[in-house]
Parts: C-alpha cells; sequence; structure tokens
C-alpha cells in the first residue's frame, strides 16, 4: 500500500464530509458567495442537511469496503476477534458505558460543556432519524477506523501516532456540513477527538470492529437522550426561549418548539390530570416532575423504577455465567457485578421508550396514601 492510498484512507471521512454537499445552502451559498444564509434557507438547508449525513455514511461505507478488499485487508478491518460475537458485544456496551461516564465527567472539569450541549444539533429534528444515523455512522465510521488501524499495521507505521491523526481526522468529520454531527466549539470537538482516541484503543483491545460499533451507538444514543431530557427539562436555559408550552395542539410548530418539547408519540403516557402526552425526556422515573402542559406534579410508582433495577441486577449477572462459560474463565464471571454498576443507571433512560410507565398524579396520591394511613 503506498504512502497516497494510506493518507487517502485517514483523510477519507473528514473529506467527504466537507465535500458533500446539501443542495439548498450550497446553491444559495455559491450565488451570494456567503457562508452566512438568511433564516429560511438556513432552516431548510439545517433539516435537508441532516440527510445528507446518510448519503456521506453510505458513500463512507462503500469506499472503504472498496479499499479494503483492493487491499486484501477485509479481515483485518472487521479484525481478527470479529467472530467471537459475544465477547465483542460486552466490550462494545462496556466501551460505549465508559465514555458516556467519561463524558459526564468532562462536562464537570469544563463548565462551558453545559452551554455548548445546549446547543448540540441533534437536540433538533425527529428522534427516529438520529438513531438510525447513530447506528449507521456507528457501522461506516469504524469500519473506517478498523481500515485505517489495518492499513497502519501494513505499511508498519507507529500504531500510537496513527491513532492520534485518525482521532483528528474523524474530529474534523464531525464538524463537517450544516449542521455538523457536533456544534463544534474547542471543548467539543476536543472531545471528539479523545472519543476517536479511545475507540481506536478499544479497537485494538478488543480485535474487533463490533465492539466499537456497539461503543459508538451506545455512547451517541446514550448522549442523545441524555441531552434531550435535560433540554426539556430546564427550557429557561436554551438559548431562544418559545411558548412552546402555550402553543395550540395540532398547530405545526417546527423545530424551535422541538427543542424544548419533543414529540410525544402515539404510545407515550399521558398526564392523568390534563391528558397531554408526555415524551420520554419529561418523565423521571425516580422523582415528582411537573406536566409540562398543566404544571400538576406528577410522578411514576416506584414499583416501576424497581422492576427496571431487578431485571438489570439478573441479566448483568446472567451475563457474567455466560462470559465464564464461553471463555472457560470462572474469574470472568466478576464482570457480573461491574456490568450491573453501569447497567443499572443507565437502563431507565431506554426501558422507558420501550415500557412506557403509568404516570400518576403526585397530589392525589399523597393524599390517598394519607387517608390509608388513618
Ligand atoms: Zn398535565
Amino acid at each position: 500500500m503506498s504512502d497516497f492510498f494510506y493518507y487517502a484512507a485517514i483523510l477519507l471521512f473528514p473529506v467527504l464530509s466537507f465535500l458533500i454537499l446539501e443542495p439548498v445552502g450550497a446553491r444559495w451559498g455559491a450565488q451570494h458567495k456567503s457562508f452566512y444564509p438568511p433564516p429560511d434557507i438556513k432552516a431548510r438547508s439545517e433539516r435537508n442537511g441532516r440527510y445528507v449525513w446518510i448519503i456521506k455514511y453510505v458513500t463512507l461505507s462503500f469506499l472503504v469496503i472498496w479499499l479494503a478488499m483492493h487491499f486484501s485487508l477485509i479481515s483485518q478491518t472487521f479484525g481478527p476477534h470479529s467472530n467471537e460475537v459475544l465477547l465483542s458485544v460486552t466490550w462494545g456496551i462496556l466501551g460505549g458505558m465508559f465514555l458516556f461516564l467519561f463524558r459526564a465527567g468532562y462536562r464537570i472539569a469544563i463548565p462551558r460543556m453545559r452551554s455548548i450541549e445546549y446547543q448540540e444539533p441533534f437536540l433538533k429534528g425527529p428522534t427516529a432519524f438520529w438513531l438510525i444515523l447513530y447506528f449507521l455512522g456507528g457501522f461506516s465510521e469504524e469500519l473506517w477506523r478498523g481500515f485505517c488501524i489495518a492499513a497502519t499495521r501494513e505499511t508498519q507505521r507507529d500504531i500510537t501516532h496513527a491513532i492520534i491523526w485518525i482521532s483528528i481526522s474523524f474530529a474534523a468529520a464531525h464538524l463537517g456540513g450544516i449542521p455538523g454531527r457536533i456544534h463544534g466549539e474547542v471543548p467539543d470537538a476536543a472531545f471528539e477527538a479523545i472519543t476517536g482516541v479511545f475507540l481506536g484503543c478499544l479497537f485494538i483491545f478488543s480485535g474487533s470492529v463490533i465492539s466499537t460499533f456497539v461503543a459508538s451507538v451506545f455512547y451517541y444514543t446514550g448522549l442523545f437522550y441524555y441531552l434531550r431530557r435535560l433540554a426539556a427539562l430546564s427550557p429557561q436555559q436554551t438559548p431562544n426561549p418559545s411558548p412552546a408550552t402555550q402553543t395550540p395542539l395540532g398547530s405545526r410548530h417546527s423545530e424551535p418548539s422541538m427543542r424544548i418539547q419533543p414529540a410525544a408519540g402515539p404510545r407515550s403516557p399521558k398526564c392523568p390530570d390534563c391528558g397531554s402526552g408526555l415524551s420520554d425526556s419529561q418523565i423521571d422515573i425516580v422523582n415528582p416532575f411537573e406536566c409540562p402542559a398543566c404544571r400538576n406534579q406528577l410522578f411514576v410508582s416506584p414499583e416501576y423504577n424497581k422492576r427496571i433495577r431487578r431485571a438489570c441486577i439478573v441479566l448483568s449477572f446472567a451475563l457474567g455465567i455466560i462470559f465464564a462459560f464461553v471463555r472457560n474463565n470462572i474469574i470472568l464471571f466478576l464482570w457480573g457485578p461491574v456490568i450491573g454498576f453501569f447497567l443499572v443507571p443507565i437502563a431507565p433512560i431506554f426501558c422507558k421508550r420501550f415500557f412506557p410507565p403509568k404516570v400518576e398524579d403526585y397530589a392525589s396520591h399523597a393524599t390517598r396514601a394519607r387517608y390509608l394511613e388513618l
């Protein structure tokens, strides 16, 4: 493999990310020789721009697979241990949880991250779109990373340097397009590069692209739900608060209000007092919370939370036992409690979506409880 192809492979992702343009914004920019379109063009361009990411990822996947076949690096791209699916998935889940918690630490260390996070591109647009994008993005990005690392080994270059360059390339690619994958201020982009380094190390350690794929999907999906929920809970912190809570039902009001009040699906729980739908991010299953429409205090029965915790503990011990069996090493059983430790705080975010809890009125429950006591 020549130097040219090696560098081309590392630069492939950012080049695609910056070169595949969104047509509406690009046409306006070319006509007016400007990067700053008026708000209506900008809104349309952003809405289309999200979907352009799908084109970028599909193109990236095809090009990486073609390159890997051309240089016969397919098996190294997938990693030598990619046939150990169960173990790869586990390393992926642990890796994703680690990244998520590391991000929480980073947010504490660099307080400016909080205000940046309220402007992340994924706070706008349909949830389903972003979930599909995380899946597709995880697949093509990690395939690309796997190929770059395989090419580094093939050409006997220094792997540490390579991981750093691949990660810078990865962070740069996430800045491309309108909207980018990230908002794009310095601390934000720096964390994306750290994510890249971590995923690169995970690929080398686990020897499987499945691990990095699972870690990427897990981390970005977790961050998505976490930040959407945070944005929904504190509308006063968003840069342009809109009277979203007062908009009558049925008015097709688009983006700014979606940031504050993510759409509640047909299956989502309803407020027992006013009947308005509650989205996952508005429901707090541990503490009483306020209905965004009628401002009454609501809560989820503690039984729901308890059941999730029990399921997590059973699942993590089962996984520990499975590892011990699969790898024929009894020590691996100890992974059970470790997985449980991470799983218990994160599982409710996902459970809420798939098993909508029953929401009750807090005040009437409290009075009922008092009557029962008498
Ligand atoms: Zn209500």
